[in-house]
Parts: structure tokens; sequence; C-alpha cells
């Protein structure tokens, strides 16, 4: 369980924000900031692999031996146990540094959120948190990413009607009041 609650609602319910830490969500599945090594780093991506413990990481190190010897390419996702977590599953992506992937940044973390959630339904999930890809170490300005992740998300749930709960996760209180402030979500 978790004793943060909801300071914002969309899309009749189906998207909730809240200020947290993404490794105590009661959610069926997590997504990790990952990198493309998939082998653990800072952020949000330690925390996760401390919290969920090794077989995370051994599953990981299996998805790079068999499906992604040169690491899971920017915009993919990948999924894998959650370990130790309250959390079925933690879905990996790996998110854009910002100013390095020439002007392509806003179309990789929306493939980052959209990829996410197709992985998401595909392991039957109906409920999912994800934190701010890209906007720690990778430095994704919080006010373009809010925008870019809003309209991905709603954009997938409108063809979906498998989730019923798209939780965004930020670790800041300062960071969801700009994500609220520039989110695009039509109601
Ligand atoms: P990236 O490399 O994709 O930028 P980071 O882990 O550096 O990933 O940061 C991504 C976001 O996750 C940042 O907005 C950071 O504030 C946030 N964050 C860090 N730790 C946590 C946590 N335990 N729970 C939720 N969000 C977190």
């Amino acid at each position: 369980m978790t004793s943060d609650s909801a300071m914002r609602t969309f899309l009749d319910g189906r998207v909730t924000v809240i200020v947290g830490d993404i490794t105590k969500q009661d959610v069926e599945a997590i997504v990790n900031a990952a990198n493309s090594s998939l082998l653990g780093g800072g952020g949000v991506d330690g925390a996760i692999h401390r919290a969920g413990g090794p077989a995370i990481l051994e599953e990981c190190r299996e998805i790079r031996r068999t499906r992604f010897p040169q690491g899971l390419p920017t915009g993919e996702a990948v999924v894998t146990t959650g370990g130790n977590l309250q959390a079925l599953y933690v879905i990996h992506t790996v998110g854009p540094i910002y100013g390095e992937h020439r002007g392509e940044e806003a179309e990789l973390l929306a493939n980052c959120y959209h990829n996410s959630l197709t992985l998401a339904v595909e392991k039957n999930v109906t409920s999912v948190a994800f934190p701010s890809i890209a906007t720690g170490v990778y430095g994704y300005p919080r006010a373009e990413a809010a925008d870019i992740s809003s309209r991905t998300i709603e954009n997938f749930l409108s063809t979906d009607r498998q989730l019923k709960e798209v939780r965004l996760v930020f670790f800041q209180a300062q960071d969801a009041e700009i994500f609220l402030e520039n989110q695009k979500f039509s109601e």
C-alpha cells in the first residue's frame, strides 16, 4: 500500500498524478527509466533495482544476452519480473538524452510511453505507474516532457479498454506542479 493520494485525475480517473516513490506503488506494473545497458544506473533505475532485488537484474542480463546484445535502443521497452516489489512487472524503457538525438527527442520520448503501455497491455495488467522518463540525468525539460507524455498516454488510452489506471509518479511536488501546468489531457 502507499499513503500517497492523487493530486489530480484525468480521463475519467484513468490517469492519476501523484507525488511519491515509484518503488512503493501498489500497481501491477511499474516503468523504469533505464539506460540502454539494462544493467542498472542511478536515479529511479538504481532505486528500482535496490528495492526489487537481484531477480530483476538477472532477467535484464538475460534479455541483453538473448535479445539486445548491443543494448536496448532508445524508445524501446522490455519487461521483467517485479522481484521483491509489490508490482508484478517492471517495464524498462530507455529515454532520450536531451540534445543527443538530432531533433528526434520528442518522438523517442513518445515511443517510451507508447511501447511501455503496449507491453503493459500484453502482460494483461490493468494498472501501471510511470516515473517522469528522461527528466532526470537525461535532461529532458519537464514542461516539454509533460506535453509529450500526456498526449501519448491519452492517444493510447483512446483505443485501449484494458488499462484502468495509468499513474504518473513525481518524486517532488514541484515536478508534479510543472507537469500539471504543462500537460495536454483533454479533461
Ligand atoms: P533519466 O535518466 O531517464 O533522466 P532519472 O532516474 O535520472 O532518469 O530521472 C527520471 C525521473 O525520475 C526524474 O524526474 C527523477 O526526479 C525521478 N525519480 C528519481 N527517483 C525516483 C523514485 N524513487 N520515484 C519516482 N521518481 C523518481
